[in-house]
């Protein structure tokens, strides 16, 4: 977010009207309050008295703080006339003490916390037999040293002289508000940040959670697991993790009813010559060992390696694994294994496509059947 960048003019704490006197005197003072050796070598202690020194250098300087004025003419012509703000920034600064302007603001004392939602994608095997997966749950949450205030130590804090512990002030043409860059639209400035946190009110947590999967667990189910969610930093009961659950689905196991379901392919030669092919089972793959003369459509069936089944009665029981077979015939793209392929029948005929040919003789019956009465439809 854009925020305001002080001028010289505002880092000094005085109007644009003021004389050298005005300007060493403030000066002074500010280097009172944000020299690195009065605040125990804090870091923005230091960033601060740099920015405050370097405005000094140049308005103390007349030939520079003239081009400075006329930078800042262009920049926001208002500027240069009087702000009778200014005035009392330094009068605001005197104060520099513990005027903390946010209370502890977040959830009082005793709130239960957030629950916490994430996606977690669930194997496809656990998701059907159910089981246990570790989900990792990461959520900002107040800072338990501090309590969301970013400093344990808030009379360390000087209110912000720019802003005068608004956090934002009007400026521009269009007297727009925009947070104070000086500060960070705190208020005050963070000379001693809380050790926890740094500063920043939150801290982030993130933690492994054992969920349990049910059996049978669909796509889209939300997991709810009690007192995983956000803890409170003011110590009231957590929230829950909620887990919605993706499974990822099987490249070659489909759920069906009960049962679960594989189209294995088998070439020709597996199918006539019988063979021992790899299929998968939720337990990791396994031999099938197929036949000779296996048709196309064919399927196997591996009991009690399907779904648990739904009833409570038989929770050990399982529905079944069925393997359907589908013959994966080649595509020829040579008219030599044509010719090859072709020379093969011959070899293997008569009598080695014995339902192919028990079907040829049923259709040419039936042809021969109505046939003659064809023949005298067409003489009449
Ligand atoms: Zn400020
Ligand atoms: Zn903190």
């Amino acid at each position: 977010m854009e925020s305001y960048q002080p001028d010289h003019y505002r880092l000094l704490g005085v109007p644009p009207r003021a004389d050298a006197a005005d300007l060493k005197s403030s000066y002074r003072r500010l280097s009172r309050v944000f020299h690195p050796d009065r605040q125990q070598g804090s870091a923005r202690a230091k960033e601060c008295f740099q920015q405050i020194a370097t405005a000094y250098a140049e308005l103390s300087d007349a030939e520079r703080r003239l081009q400075y004025d006329r930078m800042l003419m262009l920049r926001d012509p208002l500027r240069l006339m009087d702000d009778p703000r200014a005035e009392k920034a330094l009068d605001v600064l005197d104060q520099v003490v513990a005027r903390l302007r946010k209370k502890p603001h977040a959830l009082p004392s005793g709130a239960r916390g957030r629950d916490l939602r994430v996606e977690h994608r669930v194997a496809f095997a656990t998701a059907m037999l159910g089981g246990q997966v570790a989900v990792h749950a990461e959520y900002d949450t107040l800072c338990p040293t501090c309590l969301g205030q970013g400093s344990t130590e808030p009379e360390r804090n000087p209110v912000c002289h720019i802003c005068q512990g608004h956090g934002a002030l009007r400026v521009g043409l269009r007297r727009q508000e925009l947070p104070c860059g000086f500060c960070h639209g705190r208020g005050t400035i963070l000379l001693a940040p809380c050790p926890t946190c740094e500063g920043r009110t939150q801290v982030h947590t993130r933690q492994e959670v054992q969920v349990r999967v049910p059996p049978r667990c669909r796509d889209g189910s939300l997991l709810r697991v009690r007192g995983a969610g956000e803890k409170p930093a003011h110590g009231g009961p957590a929230g829950d993790l909620v887990v919605a659950v993706k499974v990822q689905p099987h490249p070659l196991l489909r759920a069906e009813g009960d049962d679960l379901v594989c189209t294995v392919p088998l070439t020709w030669t597996q199918a006539v010559a019988g063979a021992k092919v790899w299929v998968p089972t939720l337990e990791g793959p396994e031999a099938l060992p197929v036949p000779p003369g296996t048709p196309s459509g064919r399927e196997f069936r591996i009991a009690g390696r399907g779904l648990p089944l739904a009833h409570p009665s038989g929770a050990a029981r399982r529905g079944n694994l069925r393997l359907q077979i589908a013959l994966d015939l080649p595509e020829l793209t040579h008219p030599s294994q044509v010719e090859a392929v072709r020379a093969l029948e011959q070899l293997l005929a008569p009598g080695a496509f014995a339902r192919a040919a028990a079907f040829a003789r049923e259709v040419e019956g039936l042809r021969a059947a109505s046939a003659p009465q064809d023949a005298d439809d067409a003489r009449r």
